[in-house]
This record gives structure tokens, C-alpha cells and sequence, in this order.
């Protein structure tokens, strides 16, 4: 079974950090290479290199949802992120669908520290408009991202901290720990529970929202009432025993949240010979095969032969393991596993960091998986892609906006 990266027990904050994987001897490697003949072979020894440390991602409920809180550095998806710096949050237009003005929805974060003391902390945030009207869109509009400022339905954040830093102690958490964080943090939206709550409900002067948008929908679904009672309570009392204190665990109104999870990771070289043994297979949510019919399904669709091949060396990658949900891997020259190698970014087509101007290079990639997990529904409208990869500031800048804006290049089915 495989050994896995979290660190030495409670001396070490867990995360995804590159540490020296296995080496694979030379045999089976041959063998790999056999296996994964199909690849175009100029990309192959570069591709080489990086496949001996890409990191697996897949999901698994928390035994406690406590465990999921920020002063854990949690890598999770769906429910409500676990900020890392939680009071300056992203504002204004990042929060936002650039295409139809929705708040974004969070979909998962990776915590990914580095070795430079800047970024002793470092987590990365993935957002997306749920619309797949918007996706469809956002694929034309990631190809301007030289140009000029596209707009943009998937967004990605950077967000690092010394290990001195204002909200966290320096020592790492300890395993059973209850203890909370050193600080509140900024009131959340009401209804998401994602951005910052900026906009004060004008009936009960209390509730508080990122956005007219979920101001309104939560009138809709029953805050109307709720409003009428807290003007009485803040009518007979001062606000003294408010819950503000106690937002540890965030009440969230909205029921349209993606269910959930923690991500625990596995050295992709693990499965390299064998089929995943059925460890693996009993925690899960979804039998293998039904993941096989998804994947497949998307095959159907392909007509150019590039495509095929490209396909088919995708499919046997991931058959190693059909429930990843994620594949990091932050090695010089790493390249996404594309499923298609049509509608591929080239080397022109992702951008410079925003920030320092430095290059970015590749980090991340979300798998399609992640929406059966979701229990998005697989029909026309909704939201699907191949792949989603993630690009972040080489150098890990440090820049005075504390959630950095990276570039998440979004490849459809
Ligand atoms: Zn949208
Ligand atoms: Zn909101
Ligand atoms: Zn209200
Ligand atoms: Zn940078």
C-alpha cells in the first residue's frame, strides 16, 4: 500500500511539499515507458522527470469537520473555503463571475507550502461560476490572457504567510487539537459563507453579504423571517451576546454548496505496476467501473486521430488510480496530463505572473472526477470540463495584495 506525504506525525504541518519520492528502478520504468508508449515521443523525456513526482489527490468525508478548519492548513473541496489569511480577503470584481456577475463558488483548495520563509504557509484557491454557459465562454476568453484582461469564470488565488504571522502559532497543530483559531476573522457572507460579508441586510441591520445577489436569494428562502425575529432580539437588547464570537463553525444558508471533503494525497508512483488494490476502492463513494463509463463517455465524442491518441494515453494513466481527483506536481518542466491535445495551451498562451512579471509554470490539475464527487448532474447544461490546470508565479512572489490571482487554463470535453 502506498506511503503517503503528511509528514512525520505532529512535528510537521502537512501539505504538499516535494520531498524526494521513491525512486523506481530502472526496470520498472522501462516497463512504464512501454506502458505509455502512445505519448509523442519529444515530449516524453521531459515528461519523464515529472512523472516520478506527481502527487495524487483524491477525496474522503472528515471523520470531523473540525479537521477541515483553517488552523489545520487543510487541502479540501466543496463546502465553504478554509481561508489562510482570513481577514484580507479577495474583494470587489475577483469575487465575481466576469461573465454573468455571480459570486464565484469555491471548489477546492491545495495547501502547497515551499521552502522560502515568505511562504512557509502557502495555499492555493480554485473558484468557478456553476454556470456552464459561463465555462463555455471563459474558453475563448482564456486565450486573451496576453492581451488583455479577460473575463474570467474560473479564478484561482494565491495566498502565503510566514511561519510568524498574526493568525496561526508557529508550532504546528496538534492532532486532537480543540483549540481554535488565535482569531475570528472577517464576518462571511450569510448565504455562501465564501466572501467576505460587505453589504448589511437593511431589514435586520445584522445579516451581512458578499452581494445583492445572495442578499436576495436568501430573502427568497426564508431569511425574511429570520430578519423579522433579530430585529426584535436587537430591539430588546444591545447586541451583547452576539454569536460573533463563535464562528468557528460557519452556519452556512445556501444549500447550492459542492458536498464536502477532505483531499488526502498518494505518490502517483505507488500504482505505477499494479491496478489499485481495493484499499483504495472501499473508502470510496463510486465503484471504478461507473468512473470507467464517465470517462469513456467522453471518448465517444472525440473524431481526430490526435485526439484518440492523446485520449488513450490519458486513460491509462489515470486507470492507475480512477478516482484522482487532482494531480500536483510542481517539478521544473512539469506538463499537465491533457485528455485531448486539441485546445491545449502553448508555451505563448500562459501569461506572465501579474505581479512580479516573472514566468508561471504549471502546478495542478483538477480531474473530472471531481464532479461525480460533486453530484453535478451529466447532462447538457451542466457544468463539465476535461481538465482544468493550474499555473502559479514560478518564484511564489510576494506581492502587497495578499490573495494573488493565478491562471487556471480550463480545457472542455
Ligand atoms: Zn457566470
Ligand atoms: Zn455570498
Ligand atoms: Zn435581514
Ligand atoms: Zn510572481
Amino acid at each position: 500500500m502506498a506511503g503517503t506525504l503528511k509528514g512525520d506525525g505532529t512535528e510537521e504541518f502537512k501539505g504538499l511539499r516535494i520531498t524526494s519520492l521513491d525512486d523506481d528502478s530502472d526496470q520498472e520504468e522501462e516497463q512504464r515507458e512501454q506502458d505509455i508508449a502512445m505519448d509523442d515521443d519529444d515530449e516524453e523525456e521531459e515528461d519523464e522527470e515529472a512523472r516520478n513526482s506527481v502527487i495524487l489527490g483524491f477525496l474522503k468525508k472528515p471523520k470531523k469537520a473540525r479537521s477541515l478548519l483553517r488552523h489545520f492548513f487543510p487541502s479540501k473541496a466543496g463546502g465553504v473555503p478554509a481561508w489562510l489569511d482570513p481577514e484580507n480577503l479577495p474583494s470587489g470584481r475577483s469575487c465575481f463571475c466576469d461573465i454573468c456577475g455571480e459570486p464565484l463558488q469555491f471548489v477546492l483548495q491545495v495547501y502547497a507550502p515551499e521552502e522560502k520563509e515568505s511562504a512557509f504557509h502557502r495555499t492555493l484557491f480554485v473558484f468557478m461560476c456553476t454556470s456552464m454557459v459561463c465555462l463555455r465562454r471563459d474558453q475563448h476568453e482564456q486565450w486573451k490572457c496576453q492581451r488583455d484582461k479577460p473575463s474570467r469564470s474560473v479564478k484561482v488565488f494565491r495566498c502565503q504567510l510566514p511561519r510568524d504571522n498574526p493568525f496561526y502559532s508557529s508550532e504546528p497543530p496538534k492532532k486532537d487539537s480543540t483549540d481554535d483559531p488565535l482569531k475570528a476573522g472577517a464576518a462571511l457572507c450569510s448565504w455562501c459563507g465564501t466572501w467576505k460579508g460587505s453589504k448589511r441586510c437593511t431589514g435586520c441591520r445584522k445579516a451581512l453579504y458578499c452581494s445583492e445577489k445572495h442578499w436576495v436569494k436568501h430573502s427568497r428562502s426564508g431569511h425574511e423571517h429570520d430578519c423579522q425575529r433579530l430585529r426584535i432580539q436587537l430591539g430588546d437588547s444591545s447586541s451583547a451576546n452576539s454569536e460573533s464570537t463563535s464562528t468557528v463553525i460557519l452556519k452556512v444558508a445556501s444549500n447550492h454548496l459542492w458536498p464536502e471533503y477532505k483531499i488526502i494525497q498518494e505518490p502517483e508512483s505507488s500504482y505505477d505496476t499494479e491496478m489499485p488494490d481495493d484499499n483504495v476502492g472501499t473508502n470510496s463513494l463510486i465503484s471504478s467501473n461507473r468512473m470507467d463509463d464517465g470517462l469513456m463517455s467522453i471518448a465517444d465524442n472525440f473524431t481526430g486521430d490526435g485526439d484518440r491518441k492523446s485520449w488513450a494515453s490519458f486513460h491509462v494513466r489515470i486507470a492507475l488510480a480512477p478516482e484522482q481527483i487532482l494531480r500536483y506536481c510542481r517539478s521544473p518542466g512539469a506538463t499537465p496530463l491533457w485528455p485531448v491535445s486539441s485546445g491545449r495551451p502553448s508555451t505563448a498562451d500562459i501569461p506572465k505572473c501579474s505581479y512580479c512579471s516573472g514566468p508561471m509554470c504549471f502546478e495542478f490539475q483538477i480531474m473530472p472526477q471531481l464532479l461525480f464527487y460533486f453530484n453535478v448532474k451529466n447532462d447538457v447544461d451542466s457544468l463539465d470540463w476535461a481538465t482544468i490546470a493550474v499555473y502559479t508565479c514560478e518564484a511564489s512572489c510576494d506581492a502587497s495584495v495578499v490573495y494573488k490571482e493565478e491562471f487556471a487554463w480550463v480545457q472542455l470535453s
